[in-house]
């Protein structure tokens, strides 16, 4: 058995062993997204729960996990003799780690061996690897968006599909997909959000109760190590033995009418959006019941399928507290579950009416769900609301209930209602100003950042991508990625007869190859540094100021970058939207942005410098633009302006581009937004040189200044 096990099958984490274990008795639940901040001990939980997941049987010698009763025609490593016995290995988890390349994910093509050799090479990478296994990616909104994509791609077709300069390899890709991200640096894109079966929440006070019972495991197992470890083996026997019975149970467990009605209803009471949050609810319900050892879902199993299924799936913005108002739910399964009592009655007063005689009745039939009396609703089968089961680990839905009803019921009604979210510090520093609608949003100048990047495909700066066109050949750094034929051939042409070619074809060697140099578009990191302060709150500005940035966002939204949004005023600087994907998040922290106070512009500068340096740390090649949206002044501490121009300075140096939008109006112009935009060696424009049907040449501009 595994040590680790008994530290972290815990309290606290009694719902993410929930999700994973229902993933393993029924894999179609569709995984597990693990929501809650860093250190939580979230990964060694999916560690634990992941070792007891049953053995697989696998085709020897497959690098491509075949199973041996049915192996995969078009197997790379194919075609296998159909082998009933095959070998047996426990259950993988692979992990994806955040930075890793396409190649690493996919698996690479070996283009020096395809055409030195002739043969065709395929190096298999992790989603081979997790087939039939665990796919764990840790801060999964942190993932590339390229990768991202590779990802659903194979999580919709349970297979991946790798083509490179005409050569292509497919190969069965299907895993339990779990992630674990830390909302506040980020959310997910909505397509990979639905992905996810479940989502639980792990929260730090749970964590307390947690490392209590982690110390008090370690006492126990330094008293009596042996008789420890003889617990938690037994421990681990039985859950092991109650997934195998879940699973060989599941198939016969019923969704009967009242729990579809109340799925159905549920999910029309949380607007949720599609038909996948009904697909996974039913099946979640169903692994519910089997785990519990029982044959039919109970109105229990739904309410708890729908405090897994629900929460990432009903729209909701930003500053929603997590989880679902458990009253609303307890709300709509009550009412469905009237509703089809009285439709269970309808049919059996039909049923009496149409038939030929109360004795004829062919099947007396016992089923409760069907039945008209009043026994025909959600806990009508004998027994059915127990956790019951008589395996080691109890579902324990009410304590797993218990508390996100706490957490997230009151947040969920006072946050609508104020008008500062997440203002934190600089609140109470400033008189301050409710905040002002945002202009109309427009076609904005493309902003670009100079030179050649290497970041991720977009729409926004030059860069050198694998797509795109052909510019030039050159020497490839590493491995291969994308052939230039007619320079490898000019390559290889004057050695055929020093390599003796006798054939037709060329005798190509390793050093004649030459890679294609491409040339496309990038998406950036665009953070946009916004000052909130009472001198740019004149109302009708700050109006103009939010259009403007508004526009900005849907503008990197389509080029596919990321955005961030800092803001300063009162007391200090804020991250308001840490970098994401997510551009509706921009927009309704914009929304929301309060004004007034002072205006502390060097802390607003330092605080992006931060945010990019941590940036450039999870992905040094998505280039950063900075956009800082002032009109240069500062105020608050001493010597505000030096200090402001030291950190523009600070900024520069980074190598940073960045462009200052110039929000100054009026007849008397003090011109700091020039000077700030010299510090920062950026261009400066003005908010109505912003718009992109304003005759003007700003893209000359800001390469010219960079
Ligand atoms: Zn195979």
């Amino acid at each position: 058995m595994s040590i680790t096990y008994p530290f972290t099958a815990v309290v606290g984490q009694d719902d993410l062993r929930l999700a994973l274990l229902l993933n393993a008795v029924s894999p179609a639940v569709g995984g597990v997204l693990v929501r809650g901040e860093k250190g939580t001990a979230k990964t060694t939980t999916v560690r634990a729960v992941a070792a007891l997941l049953p053995d697989v049987a696998v085709v020897p010698g497959c690098r491509f996990s075949c199973d041996p009763a049915a192996p995969d025609p078009g197997c790379p490593d194919g075609p296998h003799d159909p082998d009933p016995a095959g070998a047996r290995r426990a259950t993988k988890l692979v992990e994806l780690p955040v930075g890793a390349s396409e190649d690493r994910l996919v698996g690479a093509l070996d283009f020096e061996r395809a055409l030195a050799e002739g043969v065709k090479a395929f190096e298999p990478g992790l989603l081979a690897e997790a087939h039939r296994g665990v796919l764990y990616v840790d801060e999964v909104n942190l993932l590339n968006d390229h990768l991202v994509d590779v990802l659903l791609d194979a999580a919709a077709t349970g297979a991946s599909y790798v083509e490179r300069e005409g050569v292509s390899v497919r190969h069965a890709a299907r895993f339990l997909l779990v992630g674990t991200m830390n909302p506040e640096e980020g959310e997910l894109r909505p397509q990979l959000l639905d992905r996810f079966g479940l989502t639980v929440e792990v929260t730090a006070s749970r964590e307390t109760d947690e490392r209590v019972e982690v110390v008090r495991r370690r006492l126990a197992y330094d008293a009596d190590p042996a008789a420890f470890a003889a617990r938690w083996a037994e421990e681990e026997r039985r859950t092991r033995e109650r997934i195998a019975a879940a699973r060989a149970l599941l198939p016969s467990v019923v969704l009967g009418d009242t729990v579809l009605r109340q799925i159905a209803a549920t999910c029309a009471a949380f607007e949720v959006d599609g038909m996948r949050a009904d697909i996974v609810m039913a099946r979640t319900a169903t692994a519910l019941a089997a785990w519990a050892g029982r044959t039919e879902v109970t109105a229990d199993d739904v309410r708890q399928a729908a405090l897994l299924a629900l929460p990432h799936r009903r729209r909701r913005n930003p500053f929603d507290a997590p989880g679902l108002d458990e009253q609303k739910l307890d709300e709509a399964l009550e009412q469905a579950r009237q509703e089809a009592e009285q439709a269970a009655a309808e049919q059996a007063a039909n049923d009496v009416d149409e038939r030929p005689g109360p004795d004829d009745d062919p099947e007396p039939d016992p089923d409760p769900d069907g039945g008209p009396g009043p026994d025909g609703g959600p806990e009508g089968g004998p027994g059915g609301d127990g956790p019951g089961g008589g395996g080691g680990v109890p579902p324990q839905r009410e304590d797993t209930a218990g508390p996100e009803a706490g957490d997230s019921a009151p947040d969920a009604g006072a946050e609508p209602a104020s008008p500062q979210p997440g203002a934190g510090a600089g609140a109470a520093a400033g008189a301050e100003q409710p905040p002002s609608a945002a202009g109309e949003p427009y076609r904005t100048r493309a902003l670009t950042v100079p030179g050649l990047g290497e970041g991720a495909a977009g729409r926004r700066s030059r860069a050198r991508t694998a797509q795109g066109r052909t510019t030039g050949a050159e020497l490839p750094h590493g491995r291969l990625a994308a052939l230039h034929l007619t320079a490898t051939l000019r390559a290889a042409a004057p050695h055929q007869r020093a390599r003796g070619r006798a054939g037709a074809g060329l005798v190509v060697r390793r050093a004649d190859l030459r890679q294609a140099v491409r040339e496309g578009r990038e998406g950036n990191l665009v953070l946009f540094v916004v000052d909130a302060s009472g001198s740019m709150a004149a109302r009708k500005r700050m109006v103009a100021v939010k259009g403007a940035v508004l526009s900005l966002l849907l503008d990197a939204y389509q080029r596919r970058d990321k955005v961030g949004l800092v803001t300063f005023r009162g007391a200090g600087a804020e991250l308001a939207l840490p970098p994401t994907s997510s551009v509706d998040a921009g927009a309704a922290r914009l929304e929301k942005l309060p004004t007034g106070g002072r205006t502390p512009l060097a802390a607003g500068l330092l605080r992006a410098h931060e945010v990019l340096r941590v940036e450039r740390l999870r992905d040094a090649s998505r280039r950063p633009l900075l956009v800082v949206v002032t009109d240069g002044r500062a105020t608050g501490g001493p010597e505000p302006l030096p200090r402001a121009a030291r950190a523009a300075r600070l900024l520069a140096a980074s190598g940073v581009a960045s462009v200052v939008v110039d929000c100054e109006t009026g007849p008397v112009r003090l011109g700091l937004a020039g000077t700030l935009a010299r510090d920062l060696g950026a261009a400066a424009v003005t908010l109505e040189e912003l718009r992109a049907d304003t005759v003007s040449a700003l893209v000359k501009d800001v390469r010219r200044a960079a």
